[in-house]
Order: C-alpha cells, then sequence, then structure tokens
C-alpha cells in the first residue's frame, strides 16, 4: 500500500511508485508506466488509488520542469504549485499516453482535460475491396503543438491572464433597453480569441507566432481486411488536431461500400442474380461467373434438373471472408429467374405436348360449361397495381389522423 503521508523532504516516493532508479530515463518512465497503468487501471479490476498514484508520479516525472522541482524539494514543493498547472485526471494522462483505452471503447468517467474532436473520414470502398483486403494510403493535414515552444506560444514559456476577460476567454456584455431592462450576452474574448490568456508581442515564439500549433502533413495508410463491413470504423487513435492540454482526439475511417453493378452482399453472404432461358431452366446450363477475385467459377445443372423460377442455390465458401477470420466464408446465392417465351406456334405447342405432361383435363360436360359465365383474363403489373393501393389507402390513413393529430405535432417537436 502506498501511504498519503510521505515525509516532508520525500523525493524518492514516485520513483519508488513506478519502480524505476532515480536515474531513469524518459523512456525507462514510459515503460514502467505503460505496464504498470495497464496491469492497475480500474477497468480491469486494479486498485483505483494505486492507478491514481501511478498516473500523477507519472505526470510529474515525464515533465522535465516537474522532475527537477520534485528532486529538489520534494512533493510539497509540486503542491505548493511550483511545478505550476496543478495535477491532471488520471484517466486522462492514461489515455493522452495511449492515445484512447487500449481496452477498447472510451471511459465513461469525467474528464478535467478537454478532449480534442474526433475527425471522421467517409472512406469508399468497392466491394472486391471488401472481399480481397486492401489499403489505401491518405495525406492529410492537421495541426501539431508547435515544436519549438512546445506549445506555449512564448519564447520563455510565460504566458499571461488576458487582462480582457481575466482569464476566463469568455466577455460578458451587458445591454441596458429601457429601465430595469438587460440583456446579458456571452461571447468569446476578442483579445485572447478565447484562450483566456495573451504573449507578449517580443515574447512570441517565432514558429508558430504565438498560434502554439503548426500544420503537418501525414500519409496515413488504412488498412481495410478483409471481410469488413459497410459502415465499420477504423480508428487512428490521436492523430486528429493536437492542441495544448488537450487530450488529442482521433481520426476515424468509415468505410461506405460502392454498389456492386453483379454482386449483393448480406452479412457474409455475397447474392447473384441470373436468368435461365426456359430451354436452359428445363434441359439444363451451365455459365461462368467471374468472382470478386477474377477466379472464373463454372455454375452447371445436375443432368435431368430442373430450375424453377425464383429458385435460389447456394455454394457453400464462395460468400464473403469472415472478418479476422478469412478463411472461414459464407455463401454465395444464386437467385434464378426463368424467361418465358412471350408466344409460342400452334406447332411448338404440339412438340411441347408430346414431351410434356398431360394437360389436366376438364371433367365437366359440355352443358356445365355452358352453364359458367365467360372471363377476360387482362394483363396486370401487379407491383405497380399494389404500390398504388398502398399509397391510396396511407392517404386516407393520413386524413384520419389529422382529426386527432395533436400527439403527432407534439412528437415531432421532442
Ligand atoms: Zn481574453
Ligand atoms: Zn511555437
Amino acid at each position: 500500500m502506498f501511504g498519503r503521508a510521505p515525509k516532508k523532504s520525500d523525493n524518492t516516493r514516485y520513483y519508488e511508485v513506478l519502480g524505476v532508479p532515480k536515474s531513469a530515463s524518459q523512456n525507462d518512465l514510459k515503460k514502467a508506466y505503460r505496464k504498470a497503468a495497464i496491469k492497475n487501471h480500474p477497468d480491469k479490476g486494479g486498485d483505483p488509488e494505486k492507478f491514481k498514484e501511478l498516473a500523477h508520479a507519472y505526470d510529474v516525472l515525464s515533465d522535465p520542469e516537474k522532475r527537477e522541482i520534485y528532486d529538489k524539494y520534494g512533493e510539497d514543493a509540486l503542491k505548493e504549485g511550483m511545478g505550476g498547472g496543478g495535477g491532471h485526471d488520471p484517466f486522462d494522462i492514461f489515455s493522452s499516453f495511449f492515445g484512447g483505452s487500449p481496452f477498447g471503447g472510451g471511459s465513461s468517467r469525467g474528464r478535467r482535460q478537454r478532449r480534442g474532436e474526433d475527425v471522421i473520414h467517409p472512406l469508399k470502398v468497392s466491394l472486391e475491396d471488401l472481399y480481397n483486403g486492401t489499403s489505401k494510403k491518405l495525406s492529410l493535414s492537421r495541426n501539431v503543438i508547435c515544436q519549438k515552444c512546445k506549445g506555449k506560444g512564448s519564447k520563455s514559456g510565460a504566458s499571461t491572464k488576458c487582462l480582457g476577460c481575466q482569464g476566463s476567454g469568455m466577455k460578458v456584455t451587458i445591454r441596458q433597453f429601457g429601465p430595469g431592462m438587460i440583456q446579458q450576452m456571452q461571447h468569446p474574448c476578442n483579445e485572447c480569441k478565447g484562450t483566456g490568456e495573451t504573449i507578449n508581442e517580443k515574447d512570441r515564439c517565432p514558429q508558430c507566432k504565438g498560434e502554439k500549433v503548426a500544420q503537418e502533413k501525414k500519409v496515413l495508410e488504412v488498412v481495410v481486411e478483409k471481410g469488413m463491413q459497410n459502415g465499420q470504423k477504423i480508428t487512428f487513435p490521436g492523430e486528429a488536431d493536437e492542441a495544448p492540454d488537450t487530450v488529442t482526439g482521433d481520426i476515424v475511417f468509415i468505410l461506405q461500400q460502392k454498389d456492386h453493378p453483379k454482386f449483393k452482399r448480406k452479412g457474409d453472404d455475397i447474392f447473384y442474380e441470373h436468368s435461365l432461358s426456359l430451354t436452359e431452366a428445363l434441359c439444363g446450363f451451365q455459365f461462368v461467373l467471374t468472382h470478386l477475385d477474377n477466379r472464373q467459377l463454372l455454375i452447371k445443372s445436375n443432368p435431368g434438373e430442373v430450375v424453377k423460377p425464383d429458385q435460389f442455390k447456394a455454394i457453400n465458401d464462395e460468400g464473403m471472408p469472415m472478418y479476422q477470420r478469412p478463411f472461414m466464408r459464407g455463401k454465395l446465392y444464386i437467385h434464378f429467374t426463368v424467361d418465358f417465351p412471350d408466344s409460342l406456334t400452334p406447332d411448338q405447342c404440339k412438340a411441347l405436348e408430346a414431351v410434356l405432361p398431360p394437360r389436366q383435363t376438364s371433367q365437366m360436360t359440355a352443358m356445365e360449361l355452358d352453364e359458367c359465365e365467360e372471363t377476360t383474363l387482362n394483363n396486370v403489373n401487379i407491383e405497380e397495381e399494389m404500390r398504388r393501393k398502398q399509397a391510396q389507402s396511407q392517404e386516407a390513413y393520413d386524413e384520419d389522423d389529422d382529426v386527432h393529430g395533436g400527439a403527432r405535432v407534439q412528437c415531432a417537436q421532442q
């Protein structure tokens, strides 16, 4: 256990917490913190106190300025504000170190340090890309902390509280209009551009002109793995714009699969439409299907087999590779439609009747038939008719809804 009552001049405890000698390099500190922080993270059942202790020790020792104060005067000197800045949230230290949670998913704990925004880019991919896997190089420009001033914006490292806003970054204007009528308006301070601090003109960092950040071009290689899905995210933790005192956000690519002219994907399966002539449906067929990796698949019917309209057949293990298990594959479904001839000549009918099963002959007598009513069969486009009927009934429903439509309006406003 680590007691919370160190001796006044204690300047070794932080090293002990991290398990490193006093001579430890920045790299040693990093390695020690990484190992211990993962082991003791509360999300993994670690002791929250120990985790806090680790973060605090690392926060101090990783900052050369604070480390020097600690080495010379001990912990209390830092508490008295000589190191400036005060302590940071242990979870923010942890996530800024790892650029997000290494366990996946963000921690829902309250954060004291601001987190920069994630930058989201859609990334168009073809079904071939998702089937075969690919990588795409993308050049992006982003803000990085200025190397010269380490994000301080000044040569000396000093910044002064903005006098215009007392360091809050916001200004409040009060307008009076009429007796006792006051309007308060809050807006970002114009003197410090909302940062709450100003840098002396002469002290400004020549590299970034006091902006604290610089533009950097960066090429990211986005690896699209076999079997990834439309809408899947590929995250580059901590690669978004950097800003002082801010945990850098992530760059997130969201895959957008372009429609394929021939194949449709559903999960791990692929659907393919194929139409057969009536002869092929009855007497057999074979055709070549070019797959998403350009392999030629020979597809043929079994001898004597008849394929019916709207029938599905499946080829196992020719669907999509499964994500992170690319040797497992879904199915390739083939949906058959049959093109019937529009009409036949009497001779063709005779020839077909000779080989096809006989018709069902009517069991009715001529007199019984005489008593039936004649009808006409009209051609229809059934889908269109059904759509029209649906639209009509929807209209009727909407009208009905208007009568007691209050509830719907309320819902829309929420
Ligand atoms: Zn200001
Ligand atoms: Zn600078």
